[in-house]
């Protein structure tokens, strides 16, 4: 691979994936490789896969063959979730060259200087029990704020999901560097940091996974004290694992934004147990109590699946009415689907497609409703605004510290600062 010196990403999924894409770029970056934007003509093209979002292999193939179009001769590197669960279906699209499983994409350098375009896809993936490691990584947007990864893995077994099978066992980064990495986030003039991870509350296990000697708790507060970061976010974390200190340090924190994301998924204690979830939904309204009492302007996000098999209209309406009591401002709804190899496929009996769409549609509308009701609460307020410049737009946008998006005309000098805005 002679020539290939500049690369294009495209990145499907979650700020996770984001944020890896990003340490993979610096990565390429670092070995003289120059960033094109994914429309652009590149020598190596690297799609970051995904294995929630639906048709990941339909996405993909359709990527791969706009590739092709555009530039036969250029080497396609395929990774991410979806890679590490199906290396072979990957390797057969055609014009795929190399796939590298969750293991293998921060070696993605040493992979690429040794690709050259051949007939057939080279898989660089191992059993996903055998994944160790955590590999820190963030990407910034625009300077302001940054996703920065401190978790990976899950060694939880929720009956629906695949990420621990694409990315291993929970592992985490140590405080130490996390605050080392804070503090050179700071010095580049980032002021926001969204801890992000896939079961951020489980922090602490090590690299290997079997390490127990810190907490989330022991990270929340030890970034607390790092100078320049004005602020941080959760960006999710477990009801289970959200602990009365965590909730009372936020409470009394001047950095930790008075905003949590809390999954649900369920309003029915059925439908939690089928789902393998570890707290029932009075554990669920605790949390939201809670948190509410001592922060009553505090924003709650809630991540809720409709149609999982086996929920009746009976169950769906008590999540429905289990949720318009809850005092919590926005929903993330998700559409029950099949996955290949997780325990929900033998729950029975599924729900018939369009039910689920219309229960997605029943709980869009009422995150809508809530959404509205939680700003006109805050209309007349004051509030602390973190703006964000877009290079390309006469409008400016930017989150109140209880997560309200305020849009307003640019202003040059506002960029990157906090500014009180009232409501
Ligand atoms: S907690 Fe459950 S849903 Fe979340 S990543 Fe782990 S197994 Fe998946």
């Amino acid at each position: 691979m002679a020539a290939a010196k500049t690369v294009a990403f495209h990145t499907l999924g979650c700020k996770l994936n984001f944020s890896e894409t990003s340490a993979i770029s610096r990565l390429l970056e670092n070995e003289g490789f120059e960033k094109r934007a994914f429309d652009e003509q590149a020598d190596v093209y690297v799609i970051n896969t995904c294995s929630v979002t639906d048709n990941a292999d339909k996405e993909c193939r359709h990527l791969v063959r706009r590739i092709q179009r555009k530039s036969p001769e250029s080497l396609v590197v395929i990774t991410g979730c979806y890679a590490q669960l199906k290396p072979k279906e990957i390797a057969a699209i055609p014009g795929v060259d190399l796939v590298l499983g969750a293991a293998e994409k921060f070696n993605i350098v040493q992979h690429v200087k040794e690709l050259s375009k051949g007939d057939s896809a080279k898989i660089c993936s191992c059993d996903i029990d055998e994944v160790n490691g955590f590999n820190a990584s963030f990407s910034v947007n625009d300077r302001t704020r940054t996703f920065l990864k401190v978790q990976d893995g899950c060694s939880y077994n929720c009956s629906f999901c695949t990420i621990p099978m694409a990315r291993g066992k929970s592992r985490s980064d140590t405080v130490a560097n996390v605050v080392t990495t804070a503090n050179d986030l700071a010095a580049t003039g980032v002021k926001e940091i969204i801890l992000t991870g896939v079961n951020l509350g489980d922090f602490g296990k090590g690299t290997t996974g079997l390490e127990n000697q810190e907490n989330f708790f022991d990270l929340v507060k030890a970034l607390e004290n790092v100078n320049g970061i004005e602020r941080y976010r959760i960006s999710s974390i477990e009801p289970n694992l959200l602990t009365n200190e965590i909730i009372e340090f936020v409470a009394n924190s001047s950095k930790f934004m008075p905003h949590f994301h809390i999954p649900m998924q369920s309003g029915s204690n059925k439908i939690l147990g089928l789902m393998r979830r570890r707290y029932k939904k009075e554990l669920y309204a605790d949390r939201v109590n809670f948190i509410k009492t001592l922060m009553p302007h505090c924003a709650i996000g809630v991540d809720v699946i409709v149609g999982f098999p086996g929920e009746t209209a009976a169950d769906f309406q008590e999540t429905f009415e289990f949720l318009q009591e809850l005092d919590v401002s926005y929903l993330h709804v998700f559409t029950y689907s099949e996955r290949d190899n997780t325990k929900a496929l033998e729950i029975k009996p599924v729900v018939p497609v369009n039910t689920r769409l219309e229960r997605n549609k029943t709980l869009r509308n009422l995150s809508y409703m809530k959404m509205q009701y939680f700003t006109q609460q805050h209309i007349g307020q004051t509030r602390k605004v973190l703006f964000e410049g877009y290079a390309k737009s006469a409008m400016m946008e930017g989150y109140t510290d209880n997560y309200i998006r305020i849009t307003t005309s640019h202003r040059a000098d506002w960029v990157n600062s906090i500014i009180s805005w009232t409501i």
